[in-house]
């Protein structure tokens, strides 16, 4: 049974919420200016006040609303898949599974979280939402999702990725999104960054400010964020908490979960549903691993502490494992994990040693990729390889020890859009970090 499927009946109709379960309070996120904690009201000038109210929940289970299972029944519940094959190509006694989120119509996990983004601010009264996407990945999963409900949407690009990666961009103004080469001239932000310097190559901490300045500015606008904070992470477990309902109708329950991290998201969402029972049942031998770039060593070689989301420093300041917020990571091709920061949950349960952490060079996870993509027909996004390079160690170890354990990872999404690094990597022009 190499593909355990799950009907539309039994998905599931809640959110699990992991924040009651941690092993210590969680530090409250600070005003930039004050530095004193952030009220509700702080943030209502650009969220809608349901989001607000789950970036502090403290209930286990947020109800799904209906209009948002409806739009997650176009791709969900996405494929738990048995890697059979995979596992006789290594060699190893292990269980492989992996859960598939490449099947969204964006190709990624994001379409998870800006569905239920897009349909809170459009149940508040909210006409428009603003973003910034490096890579694109978010910018056209919110682009999909405000198009569903009948939003406008505008995508601030970071301009090196904006110039580079046409397609991503495309597929966004097919959607009826705006994209906008950052920084731009349309804001404040922008305008400062380019008097400055006007061939500047743009990044993510400067395409957030202006995203976050035209939503602050307008009423009817707000702002929608792809990972890092609760409730992006919250919209996640959906991932994880189909997976549970899947792997135990194969029978099995995973020794090992692994998923690969830029902020956060998707490594929370397919593990804090099975985490739960580590927190709570005392299953302490489930291992959870969260997959970096050498490049970009947040958690394996960052600070626990307070620090800016954005570059700039006008986003809140969270408790976190960051590399700090003027960090320039080098342009490794996986896009979507190079930021300077962790989710504050997942910093917290890496803290705690509830989770594990592990860092990857570059070249050795595009030779995972391809190894994978010629056992299983898909071809992995570069941020999901990082995972399967750490699957096949795993797997290593346990051709070493003989022992069959279970190991379950996210392949977040596929990798159609990054045929260039693929590409570069067939030539031999990966470098090695
Ligand atoms: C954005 C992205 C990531 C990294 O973001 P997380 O918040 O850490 O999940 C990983 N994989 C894919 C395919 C992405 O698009």
């Amino acid at each position: 049974m190499p593909i355990i499927h799950l009907e539309q009946k039994d998905a599931p109709t809640h959110y699990y919420n992991i924040v009651p379960d941690l092993p210590a309070p969680l530090q409250p996120p600070l005003h930039p200016a004050t530095k004193q904690p952030i009220g509700p009201q702080d943030l209502a000038a650009i969220f809608p006040l349901e989001l607000i109210k789950q970036e502090v929940s403290m209930e286990s289970q947020i109800e799904i609303p209906d209009k948002v299972r409806r739009a997650y029944q176009i791709y969900r519940p996405s494929p738990l898949i048995r890697a059979e094959r995979l596992e006789k190509e290594l060699g190893t006694p292990a269980k492989i599974y992996y859960k598939y989120e490449g099947v969204s119509p964006t190709g990624s996990h994001k379409p998870n979280t800006a569905i239920a983004q897009a349909y809170y601010n459009k149940q508040a009264g909210i006409k428009k939402l603003t973003t910034e996407t490096g890579a694109g990945q978010w910018g056209s999963a919110l682009s999909f999702a405000c198009n569903l409900f009948g939003l406008e949407c505008a995508v601030y690009m970071v301009k090196a990725s904006y110039e580079q990666k046409p397609y991503r961009r495309i597929m966004m103004n097919l959607f009826g999104a705006d994209c906008v080469a950052s920084p731009s001239d349309r804001t404040e932000s922008g305008r400062k960054i380019l008097a400055q310097d006007p061939n500047t190559p743009g990044s993510l901490g400067m395409a957030i400010s202006e995203a976050v300045e035209e939503a602050a500015k307008n009423d009817s606008t707000n702002y929608a964020l792809g990972s890092v904070l609760n409730h992006v992470l919250l919209h996640q477990t959906i991932i994880g908490l189909e997976a549970k309902s899947q792997m135990e109708r194969a029978g099995d329950y995973p020794d090992i979960i692994i998923g690969c991290h830029g902020g956060g998201s998707n490594f929370a969402g397919i593990s804090f549903p099975f985490l739960q029972d580590k927190l709570k049942r005392g299953k302490n031998k489930l291992r959870a691993i969260a997959v970096e770039p050498r490049s970009c060593p947040t958690l394996t070689e960052g600070k626990y502490g307070y620090d800016f989301g954005d570059t700039v420093g006008l986003t809140p300041l969270l408790m976190m494992y960051t590399l700090g917020h003027d960090f320039v990571p080098s342009p490794i091709h996986a896009g979507g994990l190079r930021y300077h920061g962790a989710a504050p949950l997942v910093s917290l349960l890496y803290r705690e040693k509830i989770i594990e952490a592990v860092a990857y060079d570059q070249l050795p996870v595009f030779e995972a990729a391809v190894k994978f993509a010629k056992n299983q027909g898909i071809i992995p996004a570069p941020e999901s390889a990082h995972a399967i390079k750490a699957v096949f160690d795993e797997a290593e170890k346990c051709k070493q020890s003989g022992e069959a354990k279970t190991i379950l990872f996210n392949l977040s999404g596929h990798g159609h859009f990054d045929m260039s690094a693929y590409q570069d990597f067939l030539a031999g022009r990966i470098c090695l970090l």
